[in-house]
């Protein structure tokens, strides 16, 4: 997969400038979309040899941890504007990231970020 992960390392740095698609109202690389969509196919991760639940985008602890009046005002931010979509990777919510490649994703082990975690995470995610 070390290919695969290049190639989409490459896609998010390089030419996402170039040709944008409207992937639920999220301009994005033209084949972004597709790897969103696969990465909803994971629902799983596994860590230091325990199967984990991924955390879906919106699922993360940090954002259930945010003082009260900070939640409000989100929530009204979002039944005006629309819940932003993950900045990084494109992700709406209750989606799960794309793959260890997004810094929003939350490890289910340690609560850290998939992408520089500690953590042993076996399989295609490495
Ligand atoms: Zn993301
Ligand atoms: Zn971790």
């Amino acid at each position: 997969m070390a290919g695969m992960t290049y190639h989409l390392a490459s896609l998010k740095s390089g030419t996402m400038s170039q040709k944008k698609v409207i992937y639920k109202g999220v301009p994005m690389a033209p084949e972004w979309p597709a790897h969103i969509e696969a990465s909803q196919l994971v629902t799983t991760y596994k860590i230091n040899g325990q199967v984990c639940d991924r955390i879906r985008y919106g699922d993360e602890p940090d954002l259930r941890e945010m003082p009260f009046l900070i939640r409000i005002a989100l929530a009204v931010f979002t039944l005006v504007r629309g819940y932003p979509p993950c900045h990084d990777c494109g992700a709406l919510k209750g989606q799960y990231h794309v793959g260890n490649l997004c810094d929003m994703e939350c490890c289910p082990s340690c609560g850290g970020q998939v992408i520089s975690c500690d953590c042993d995470y076996e399989g295609d995610q490495e």
